[in-house]
């Protein structure tokens, strides 16, 4: 029995699958995904945005397969990459194919949508020769006309039945190597179709509110939707979709399962929102620690605070803390306790030296035994 129950999240009993030599469902971590961009035609330009992808710590990377060319310059792109790649393929069965055998570690494919039973057969048998899993992804946008007739609109049981209907095809051929999603762009009927996947499978769940929008809202509206599910323990893999960098999508990601205690990576700044009592300016020195601490991988808590209102409990909490004091004499503090006084010259250099070093340290004790995860001063945060 955890010793903070409020902070447990009971995960739903899935099968586990791979992705490559990622472990997707039962007890492996949830992974972070997300899909590049450019084209996939353009090898250079596709491996590039991998490559800064797996720089943000995605798990795994999807790129489309529309034409003969793209899945021809996956082999290269497989080849110069380094997480698992899912290639994306609607309708066309040989797309299919060409990507399992180029190297590509799992088929976003609906089985329903790719004509006859032989080539169902033909795609799944490229998919075990190439060792590949696949995601069946319903979307509530381009659901079968049947069940729109039947249901009258996209609907939680239709999304479910669709789903089934694609995992029964699959099921009938002998594979059961593959993840379900169910998107929508409505936050409401997203959760209400997961929730209802949920119950009627084990399969494991890829998550992710589609089309969700810019930036700032796409997050705030994914966040909403994959938290209510993974804090009920639905969820084992995610994407935000957002109208941004696909790096963003890995950092909004980690943030939403940081906040819920699922991941941990990184460095989590927990900082106040200012105000006329600060003794610091506290959100430009939090953008800029941002900034500075954004390659530390290392999980690891920092807070900075403006003043002592709320600063020596924070900080008590966290591996790093920093309290706005009077007079521009700020307090530090490490592994909770007071340490020593900073003036605001130089202190965000200082705060990067104490944080690089303590991950430094981190690091190094895991190493000495990696037995133990890495610890942090605020397990959950
Ligand atoms: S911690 Fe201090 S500076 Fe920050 S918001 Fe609260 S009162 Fe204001």
């Amino acid at each position: 029995m955890s010793i903070r129950p409020y902070r447990d999240v009971i995960r739903r009993k899935s099968r586990q699958i791979f992705v490559g030599d990622v472990p997707v469902g039962g007890d492996a971590p949830i992974s972070v995904q997300s899909m590049t961009n450019t084209l996939t035609s353009d090898p250079k330009a596709t491996i590039g945005q991998i490559l800064a992808l797996e720089e943000a710590g995605a798990d795994i990377v999807r790129v489309s397969c529309p034409d003969e060319e793209s899945t021809r310059a996956l082999k290269e792109i497989v080849r110069e990459t380094n997480v698992p790649i899912i290639a994306d393929i609607h309708f066309h069965y040989k797309r299919g194919i060409e990507a399992a055998e180029a190297g590509a570690a799992c088929l976003r494919i609906n089985p329903g949508n790719i004509g006859s039973a032989d080539r169902v057969r033909d795609v799944v048998k490229a998919a075990v020769d190439n060792n590949c899993s696949m995601r069946i992804g319903v979307n509530a946008g381009s659901l079968e006309r049947d069940l729109l007739e039947k249901y009258g609109e996209p609907c939680p049981e239709a999304m479910v039945e669709s789903a089934l209907n694609h995992a029964r095809i699959l099921e009938d051929n002998d594979f059961t190597n593959f993840k379900i999603s169910v998107k929508a762009s409505d936050v409401f009927l997203s959760v209400a179709a997961y929730q209802g996947l949920a119950d009627a499978c084990d399969y494991p769940l890829h998550l992710g509110i589609t089309e969700a929008g810019s930036l700032f809202s796409g997050t705030v509206k994914s966040s909403v939707g994959m938290g209510m599910l993974l804090w009920s323990g639905i969820g084992d893999t995610i994407r935000v979709s957002l109208s941004a960098d696909p790096v963003e999508e890995i950092k909004a990601g980690y943030e939403i399962l940081k906040s819920l205690g699922l991941r941990r990576r990184g460095v989590t700044i927990i900082s106040c929102p200012s105000c006329a009592r600060q003794a610091f300016p506290v959100i430009r020195t939090v953008e800029r620690l941002e900034e500075r601490l954004a390659h530390i991988q290392t999980p690891l808590t920092l807070s900075i605070i403006g003043c002592v209102v709320n600063g020596p409990g924070e900080a008590r909490e966290t591996d790093i803390g920093l309290t706005g004091g009077g007079k521009g004499n700020h307090m530090v503090y490490l592994s909770g306790m007071t340490d020593h006084k900073i003036d605001t010259d130089g202190m965000v250099d200082h705060i990067v030296d104490l944080v690089e070093a303590k991950a430094a340290e981190l690091e190094a004790a895991e190493k000495a035994n990696p037995a133990s995860p890495l610890l942090s001063t605020r397990q959950s945060a």
